[in-house]
């Protein structure tokens, strides 16, 4: 077993646990964005988004939700981001499919995506593509 998840699941690397149920976990990432910076895994192993069935990413997104409420109500926190970093080309380090549940304040420094412009046709182009693909 190499993945350093897996290895959280079993206690074989220590965490600090925020949350577990039968089909996930949550423990606080160990480099945070802001302080409560939580991460919610399966305790499955799926690389990612493709790869898991979906009452398992159902029972995730769930935890995320209990997450988001703990962070608010327990750190006073006034909103939080939720992200998945799908693939390593999108950031995914660890293999094991995880929301990063991140808290945010008013003036955190954080700073949102850049956003950009489409170009005359583009937008109905791309949104073709993907709609030809959508199963
Ligand atoms: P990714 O880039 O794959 O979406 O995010 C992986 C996250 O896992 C990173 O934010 C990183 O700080 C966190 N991480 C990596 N190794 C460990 C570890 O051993 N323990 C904990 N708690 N978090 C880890
Ligand atoms: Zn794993």
């Amino acid at each position: 077993m190499d993945c350093v998840f897996c290895k959280i699941v079993v206690g074989a690397i220590p965490s600090y646990k925020i949350y577990e149920n039968d089909h996930t976990l949550a423990f606080l990432d160990i480099n945070p964005v802001s302080p409560g910076h939580t991460l919610v895994i399966s305790k499955k192993h799926y690389s990612n988004l493709e790869d898991i069935p979906e009452k398992e990413l159902c029972e995730m997104i769930k935890t995320v939700k209990k997450v988001g409420k703990a962070l608010k109500d327990g750190l006073g926190v006034e909103g939080y981001n939720i992200l998945k970093n799908n693939d390593p080309v999108a950031g995914q380090i660890i293999p094991h499919n995880h929301f990063h549940v991140v808290p945010r304040k008013k003036d955190d420094n954080l700073s949102q995506w850049p956003q950009d412009k489409y170009k005359e046709g583009e937008a109905d182009n791309i949104s073709k593509k993907i709609i030809k693909n959508i199963n």
